[in-house]
């Protein structure tokens, strides 16, 4: 037979975590036919020159439901080697949806995931109302797989109007919910995502749906895949309530489903817990309970101005003015009246829903914006109040009053210390993932966590073999999340490749872009080393650069394609 590609010399990693060996790969008709030494006639040939070739990665955590529609790669996670994104994460989708609900479903991942609004009102061109009208509309044009979770915040919109973060539902809006949530299955979405996170707000300062509904509610959902026989949960803000309550097991265990949440990390504000966090999840593991952590190889740094920041939402005082005006936000952090509680909440005791360390030796000034403040750059807000002589909150409210809050900051309180994170994504117990690609696109970026994980923790820091490693970006992910014939190279798997140099593979440096909608702008952070990235056989980026091919589909849960 005539191959469509040949991969010669290729350093096969199989993702199984199984030895690297030397061999060729050969593909046709998106699949991969067979590996090892080959030759035959083949429309391309590709010279892997002794490069890692591995299963594409699959970036199992994103938000690129409104992006895909104008960016059908859904960059950058494909220029670090992922060849499968999924989509509808943490309860929020942009389906199912009715012509009134739009505005205040782009509201919601809009605010949450801090994609600015007038990107999404000039970029989603909502020609659908059912999740299978989306799933239909994102799979005219890809360049990467993309995999569905339907979204309960969008599910709970579409089921009760105006009222999905007020109460809970009536018996006819859980059937309505149930149905909508079956259909999206049987159209093939891989699940449904949920949400205990308690800060996630909408633009009107509103709780998001999905974090509204009471735990019958989730339960009654969960069903839905059990009686259907297929798909997982995903929970955004699941630590708490599970470590709390065992939610997630408990969850888990009703509906016989695996379920995927966030978040295991090392972090600033809460020392020592996921040493906790890790212990338990073993012992559940024990029980044969399928509830497990998502964790993340990168350290995420968040940047924001004080127009715009999340950091101090869990305090009382703080929320409002955070939402405020910009001229609310001035006066309110000049009133020393006010100035005194935001200071006592600070100050007081960190709870499980704190979303600031005071570790104000981690806040940075990034950028200034008045010349005679230059000097402030890179410096930390601990050390600038002790040279002022001021309390840290002074120094920084100071600071952001005088510039009028255009001061751009970043917190680095994640993912710090080496040797956790090192522990962390070495565990069975956790999935490697959550890389938000699509999310904060003006205030970070985490889509090189791939090339991250083979280039610092690996080729730097020696944490796991490359075998290892591959295997954490691939076949676990891909199992995981119910994707059956992906994350493997093997004959018969389908042909999702990349191609890379282990001694150069890393992320490249961040820049901004204005490549969105509306001239809108964004973070974009490309990689080295990567040189292929192959999806179902196609080429789609060679050597960094797009080769104009589309070659991605929207993926089925298993079920769905044995019923065909
Ligand atoms: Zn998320």
């Amino acid at each position: 037979m005539t191959y469509d590609l040949l991969i010669k010399d290729g350093r096969i990693i199989d993702g199984s975590g199984r030895p690297a060996f030397h061999g060729d790969v050969a593909v046709a008709e998106g699949k991969i036919v067979e590996v090892g030494r080959l030759d035959g006639a083949a429309r391309r040939v590709i010279e892997a020159d002794g490069r890692v070739v591995a299963p594409g990665f699959v970036d199992n955590h994103c938000h690129y439901d409104a992006q895909v529609l104008w960016d059908p790669l859904c960059t950058f996670s494909c220029y670090h080697g992922a060849t499968t994104v999924i989509i509808g994460n943490c309860s929020l989708a942009l389906a199912p949806v009715r012509a009134h609900g739009r505005e205040k479903l782009a509201g919601m991942l809009s605010y949450v995931e801090a994609i600015p609004m007038d990107v999404l009102q000039a970029g989603v061109p909502w020609t659908w109302e059912t999740f299978p009208e989306y799933m239909k509309a994102i799979g005219q044009r890809l360049g990467v797989n993309v995999g569905t979770l339907v979204g309960h915040s969008a599910v709970r919109l579409y089921a009760m109007g105006e009222e999905c973060s007020e109460r809970p539902a009536t018996d006819g809006e859980l059937a309505l919910m149930r149905g909508v949530v079956r259909e999206a299955l049987e159209a093939g979405a891989l699940g449904l995502s949920i949400t205990r996170n308690m800060n996630h707000f909408d633009i009107a300062g509103k709780r998001i749906p999905a974090a509204c509904a009471p735990e019958s509610e989730l339960f009654a959902l969960a069903d839905v895949l059990r009686e259907v026989g297929t798909g997982v949960i995903q929970c955004g803000g699941g630590t708490n309530p599970e470590l709390k309550d065992r939610l997630l097991s408990r969850l888990a265990q009703a509906c016989g489903r695996q379920i995927m949440y966030n978040t295991l990390l090392e972090q600033a504000r809460q020392p020592g817990r996921w040493r906790t966090h890790l212990a338990h999840v073993e012992e559940t593991a024990r029980q044969g309970i399928r509830a497990v952590p998502l964790c993340n190889p990168g350290s995420i740094v968040n940047r924001f101005t004080m127009k715009n920041c999340q950091v101090f939402r869990s305090m009382p005082t703080w929320l409002p003015i955070l939402q405020a005006s910009d001229e609310e936000k001035m006066r309110a952090y000049r009133d020393p009246e006010t100035r005194a509680k935001l200071r006592a909440e600070v100050e007081a005791p960190l709870g499980p829903d704190s979303t600031f360390s005071k570790r104000w030796d981690l806040l940075i000034v990034e950028q200034p914006r008045r010349t005679e403040n230059r000097g402030l750059a890179g410096r930390d807000i601990a050390q600038i109040a002790k040279a002022q002589g001021k309390d840290p909150l002074d120094a920084f409210l100071d600071l952001a009053v005088d510039e009028e809050l255009e001061t751009v900051f970043s917190l680095g309180e994640i993912n710090s210390d080496t040797d956790a994170v090192a522990q962390i994504l070495g565990s069975p117990y956790a999935v490697v993932g959550l890389s938000d690609g699509g999310a904060h696109v003006q205030f970070h970026s985490n889509v090189g966590n791939p090339t991250r994980l083979l280039g610092y923790w690996v080729r730097e820091k020696g944490i796991m073999s490359l075998e290892h490693a591959v295997r954490r970006l691939t076949f676990d992910s891909a199992a995981a999340f119910g994707i059956y014939d992906r994350g493997l190279l093997q004959p018969g798997m389908a042909a999702d490749l990349v191609i890379f140099d282990p001694d150069t593979v890393q992320p490249g440096k961040q820049d901004t872009v204005h490549d969105f909608p509306n001239d809108g702008w964004r973070i974009r952070e490309l990689a080295e080393g990567i040189h292929y990235t192959v999806v179902n056989g196609d080429v789609l980026l060679e050597k960094g650069a797009h080769t104009g091919n589309y070659p991605g589909r929207v993926l089925h849960n298993a079920r769905h394609q044995m019923a065909r």
